[in-house]
Parts: C-alpha cells; structure tokens; sequence
C-alpha cells in the first residue's frame, strides 16, 4: 500500500498546469493495478483515497470530517488506515456526503451509516439506486466494453475482487438542493450536474478553489481504460448528451482542481478539463 504523504500539493494547486498535462496524457495518471493510495491534501484540507480505480474524499473543517462518496466495500480498512495517518478517529467523521450512488461510490456506506452513526447525503433522485445498487440506467451494454476497449478489463476486475458485486443498499438518504450549501464539514455549495446519474452532484469548495467532480467529470474512464478529462461512458451513464450540458455547471464554479470520482487529480483548471471533455465527447 502506497501512502503518499506529499502534503507540498496544495500550495501549487492553482497553476499546476504543467503536470495536469501528464496526467491526462497517461504518464503521471497511468492506473497503477488499482493498489491503494493514500495523499494529503491533493487539494487545501481534502484528502484522497484511491483503491481500486475508485476515489473518494476526505474533508476537513476544524475537528470535524466529511466523507464524499465510501468506495467499494473493502475499501473500509483503508479508510480506517487514512485517519490513523491522519491522526483522526472514525468518530471525527461526522458526516457522508454522495456524489451519486453507483455501487462503486456506494460501498462501504451501509456500513459506515450503521458503525459510524452519520447521515449519509445525497441528491432525492440517487435515492431509488442507493437502494438497489444494481439497478441504474445506462445507455450501451456494460458486457461489451471489456471486447470493444481491452484496457478497461484490469480495472473492472481490480473493482470486483474490491467487493464490486457484493455492495448493500441503504435507505435513510438526507437530502439536499442543488445551489444549496451543503450542511456538513466543508460546506461546499452543491453543484446539481444530472447525466451521469439523474441525481449526480458535484461539490465545489470555493474557498479552497477545489471543485469534486464525482462522476460527472473523471480522469479515468473505467470502461474504457482512458484517461484524461472526459464524462464517464455510455456503460454506466444514464445519459450522454445530458452529461456533456451538464458541463457548463461544472465549468461555472472556474474552480482551479478538479478532484474526480476516477483518475488522478486534474490541476489545469475546470474550464480546460471541460474543453478537454467536450472533444471526447461520448464513449
Ligand atoms: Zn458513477
Ligand atoms: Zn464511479
């Protein structure tokens, strides 16, 4: 396990152009065979774990935490590991905040609301998949991408042995309004982006110029194997076209990084990212 501490990465947040470059060509964001990965501070105060392909998000505001997004299910220990190397306590977690509620951003959450006690926030319209975690709507057959794009088979297969097809639903979800401003440590404003999910939100921290960008933008597709800004494909999104408008909102917070749901952290500015993301298009 790869515990990076380079805690020097916030303060080059805003003109880290350079280097967001790499990432998106592949050098510095090549999938790593989705061992995990602790960093401090990727952004002023948030910290990013990734196991499995998958990342989420850990926000600091005083004493007190906000998770965004739990992962898959066996990612819990290693959540227990980052607050240790934190010097925090499970209990410092006072709330959870979901991008959306596939399964991979859905993980471990049942069992975080259950041993950790907090409300668990969310968009109403994730409540149906947060529920029935395998029940989503997506535009192409999720079976054909592993023959149509061979570079996506080590990292959906890194995401099942992580507990992929085994995640429970919950119920319970709080709920909040888009534009609102989030009422857990961080207080970001949410950022209401549907396509991906119907329901999908971003969160945008303004004061620490850090936009999370969950699914609605990523850097890895996980289908596909791509890397580099993009919306997620057609595998696992409700709707493509949809997710390309939804772009603009994002591109409306001018947020200096952008800390997706996939991939590595991208430092060149939302509005490059979401250019970069147009000319993708759909997969
Ligand atoms: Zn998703
Ligand atoms: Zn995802």
């Amino acid at each position: 396990m790869a515990w990076d501490n380079g805690g020097d990465t916030a303060g080059s947040a805003s003109n880290d152009g350079g280097r967001a470059g790499g990432a998106a060509s592949g050098r510095a964001g090549r999938p790593r065979r989705g061992q995990p990965v602790f960093t401090k501070n990727v952004a002023p105060g948030i910290h990013r774990l990734e196991h499995a392909f998958v990342n989420l998000y850990l926000v600091e505001d005083g004493d007190a935490l906000t998770l965004v997004d739990t992962g898959l299910p066996t990612t819990w220990p290693l959540l227990l590991r980052a607050l240790a190397v934190l010097e925090r306590h499970p209990a410092d977690i006072t709330a959870i905040a979901l991008t959306h509620a596939h399964f991979d951003h859905l993980g471990f959450a049942r069992r975080a609301q259950s041993e950790l006690g907090v409300p668990v926030w969310a968009h109403a319209k994730e409540e149906y998949i947060a529920e029935h975690p395998y029940r989503y709507a997506h535009e192409n057959n999720r079976f054909l991408y592993p023959i149509l794009h061979p570079g996506s088979i080590p990292i959906l297969g890194r995401m099942a042995v992580a507990g992929a097809l085994n995640v429970e639903g919950i119920t319970g979800l709080r709920t909040w309004e888009p534009g609102a401003t989030a009422d857990v440590p961080g207080r970001p404003r949410v950022v209401f982006t549907p396509g991906h999910t119907f329901g999908h939100c971003a969160l945008h921290f303004p004061d620490r110029d850090t936009l999370i960008s969950g699914d609605a933008l990523v850097t890895l597709d996980p289908y596909t194997g791509v890397t580099g800004p993009q919306i997620v494909s057609g595998a696992a999104t409700a709707d493509s076209v949809e997710a390309l408008m939804t772009l603009d909102a994002l591109a409306a917070t001018d947020a200096s990084v952008v800390l997706p749901g996939h991939g590595e952290p991208w430092r060149g500015g939302i509005e490059a990212a979401v250019d970069h993301a147009r000319d993708m298009g759909p997969s």
